[in-house]
């Protein structure tokens, strides 16, 4: 029997040793415009609303209004 699908989604956080993670910032004014996390992108705007994206990534700079985008995750 297949596990159902909102099973797997809930990840029991491991709180272990905090993965690579990586800003991401604007090419213009260095805004932080999200953060590498896992080989995904966590991108946070106002009010509270969180998304995980995947590569490539493109984000509107809420500073300066730049479209930036990112390919791949950044390197170390
Ligand atoms: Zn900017």
């Amino acid at each position: 029997m297949p596990t159902p699908v909102y099973q797997r989604q809930i990840a029991r956080s491991p709180r272990k040793t905090t993965h690579h993670s990586t800003d991401w910032r604007c090419t213009r004014c260095d805004k932080l415009l999200g953060v590498c996390r896992d080989g995904r992108m966590h991108l946070r705007f106002a009010r509270g609303h969180e998304y995980f994206v995947s590569f490539p990534v493109t984000a509107t700079c809420r500073g300066c209004k730049t479209l930036n985008q990112a390919s791949a995750p950044a390197g170390r």
